[in-house]
Order: C-alpha cells, then structure tokens, then sequence
C-alpha cells in the first residue's frame, strides 16, 4: 500500500508550522501539485474550505484529498524534496470558529425541535446550514440562538477522538456516520456528538458569539445564514453603524426607528395620492383651455421637456370631451415622445400613423385604435413627424 499523508490537524489544529517530506509530485490545471508525508493544510470537507498558505515560500493555491493523500495545488513548482510548511492562521481559526458554531447550532434545533441538518456550508461571508424544519417563529430562532451561546458561554470542552466502526453504536451521534472504518468523534461537553473530520478549538468560548442572521425556505426546508466569533463581531459593528446613522437622519432614539420609518412611509403614500389628485386638476384646466382656444377639431401641439402620463391624460380628457383629433409631441432632450389621439365617433384608426411616424422620430409606438404613442430619438424630426400625420389624415 503506497504512503499516506499524516493529517497533523486532526491530532492538533492549532499547530501552523510544520516540516515535511515530498512523497509525490503531480500536475493540476491550476498548477504543480505536491503530496507530502504529513501536512497542517486542511483539504476542503464536509462544508468547511481548505486552508491557505505556503510551502517554502510557494502559495497553496487548493488542498483536496484523495486516497488518504493531501494534494496541495501548488503556486508554481517547489524543488527541494524536504519542505516548511506554514498555514494562515487567521483563515483556519476563522473556519474553527464556524465549524465549530455550526456544530453546536445543529444540536440546538436537534433538541429544541427534533429537526436534523442536512447540510452546512462554510461561506466566505457567512455560513448556512440547512435544517429539516418546515417553518420557524422568530421567538423559536431565539430559543435556539440563546441555547448555543449558552453552551458558548459555559466555555465547554471540546475532544476528538477515533473511535472503531464496531464501537460507534455506543457513541451518541446526532447523525449517523457517513464514512465507513474508523470513525473520528468531535464531542461537546455531553452536548453534542459528531462524525466529523474538521478542524475546531479545545473549548467552546473560543467560537464566540453565535448569530442567526435570517433564514429561507428552501425545498421543503429551511436554511438558516449564520456568522460566529471575529464575523459575528465584525456584522455587529457594520449593522450599529447603519443603525446609528439612520436614527441620526430621522433624529430618533435606535428604538423609535422602525415606527418613523412607518410613519414616513405612510405620511409619503398620502402626499403621492394628494399630488396626483391636484395634478388632475390642473391638467383637466389645461385640457379645457386647449379646447377653447383651439381652432377647429384638429389640436397639434409639441410641449418642451413634458412628462408622456401628462400629454396622455390631456390628450384622453380632450378626445373624450367632443370630437377632436390631437397630435402631440414632445422633447425630452434625449429622446421624443408622441401621443397621437381621437375621439372614438370620429371612427378612425390611429394605428395607421405609427409607419408614418416611427421612422421619422427613429422610434417604435403602439396602441389602440383612439390613441397611440411612439418613443423616438430624433428630436430635430418631431415637428415634421406631426405635419406628416396631419398630411396623412387630410386634416
Ligand atoms: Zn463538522
């Protein structure tokens, strides 16, 4: 049987450092792989990502493992057969911190709710593990979140040890080993027991604390987002920030802000509604001024910068009150808009314009048959796309 990799983190994950020898040499798309006689570097598994790092000054790109190896993808290639290896520290504490969390928030909905995880995933950001509950009260996630730093805080132990297939009946596992021989336990206090090869601290007060940020139905389950430790601190600090500085813009005390924001939100709906009533009015004057001072049944008119809803009410309120034919155009420097109406006794089609009137603006429009709009670009064309209707309809 060819040699194995020694998993030096299994027996010790604090330790960073470490010497080794090459025992095998292969290539990775991404770069030259080195497969050492022991190693520190963690191979993404079971959710948690591989560690980061260097041997003899070389970056690991990736660690996997494969055939009790540890292939690390190397930077670029390493020469000399005896190697010093060294893993990012902040990385592997930050994975322990997580992982670690992750464990104890699994037991958590195990005994609170007899809901089993079915996955966890260890995320750059943030963590997520998936939960065989079908829904969750607010005061439940509580519960639980309450319940794993209590056992944070307790500062409980944590060991690992093998244990021999045959023997693991005894060993109360909150879920039911995937691997086959030997079995490695990490064990809380009598809190929780798992199967698992990951890398976590001696004690539970150095994961921290343990946040739920939100969670989603997926499937029929639920997925919980969470941070532990040094995430956990640096979420606090963006959320207060955002917190204070939003209670300083509405000048309320933290506590009063989502009632402000109600308040706002309510007193903005009323304001939008009061607007468009008044706008009605007004428009419904200008329709009626339109009307008087028009000669004929026929209104052309271009307005300058004049949102399209405005020209489409007046145009609707004038061929609404009599027999009129309107032509409206306006320039909103970037582009033009054209609202061409009749009242329905006149028994026309405007739809007949649209190929009038489209290629003169550079524009496309559709409609009904008693009013029809074109959005167009060519702003210098406007008045001539109008005449050409009016030519069009013999008016
Ligand atoms: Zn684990």
């Amino acid at each position: 049987m060819k040699q194995g990799t020694k998993q030096l983190y299994f027996d010790n994950p604090y330790q960073v450092e470490f010497k080794a020898h090459i025992i095998g040499r292969e290539k990775h798309e991404q770069g030259p792989i080195l497969i050492l006689d022991q190693t520190c570097f963690y191979p993404e598994s079971g959710g948690q990502p591989a560690d980061k790092g260097r041997i003899n000054g070389v970056e690991v790109l990736d660690v996997l493992e494969k055939d009790a190896k540890i292939l690390h993808v190397m930077q670029s290639e390493v020469e000399s057969d005896e190697v010093n290896g060294v893993i990012e520290w902040e990385t592997r504490f930050d994975h322990m911190q997580q992982h670690s969390g992750q464990h104890i928030l699994s037991q958590c909905f195990d005994t609170l709710f007899d809901a089993k995880t079915l996955s966890f995933r260890l995320g750059l950001r943030a963590s997520t593990v998936e939960i065989d509950k079908r829904d969750i009260m607010e005061d439940e996630v509580e519960k639980v979140e309450t319940l794993a730093n209590e056992i944070v805080f307790q500062d409980e132990e944590i060991c690992t040890y093998i244990t021999p297939e045959e023997m693991i009946e005894k060993v109360p596992l909150r879920k039911p080993p995937q691997k086959k021989g030997h079995i490695r336990v990490v064990q809380i206090s009598d809190f929780d027991y798992s199967a698992c090869g990951g890398t976590h601290p001696n004690k539970t007060g150095e994961i921290g604390l343990i946040k739920i940020l939100k969670w989603e139905r997926i499937r029929n389950n639920l997925r919980f987002e969470f941070v532990c430790g040094r995430r956990a601190l640096v979420d606090y600090g963006v959320k207060n920030r955002i917190i204070r500085e939003v209670a300083v813009k509405f000048n309320v005390g933290e506590g009063e802000l989502v009632g402000s924001i109600d308040k706002m939100i309510a007193e903005l709906k009323d304001h939008r509604r009061r607007l468009r009533k008044a706008q009605e009015k007004i428009l419904d004057i200008e329709a009626q001024e339109i009307m008087r001072n028009a000669e004929g049944d026929v209104i052309k008119e271009i307005f300058a910068d004049r949102p399209p809803d405005e020209m489409r009410i007046l145009a609707l309120t004038i061929i609404r009150s009599g027999k009129y034919i309107v032509l409206f155009g306006t320039d909103l420097q970037d582009r033009v808009h054209v609202v061409l109406a009749c009242s329905e006794s006149l028994e026309r089609d405007m739809r007949d314009l649209i190929p009038v009137v489209s290629p003169l603006i550079g524009g496309k429009g559709g409609g009904r048959p008693t009013l029809v709009e074109i959005a167009g670009q060519k702003a210098e064309n406007l008045k001539l796309a109008l005449d050409k209707a009016s030519e069009f309809l013999g008016i």
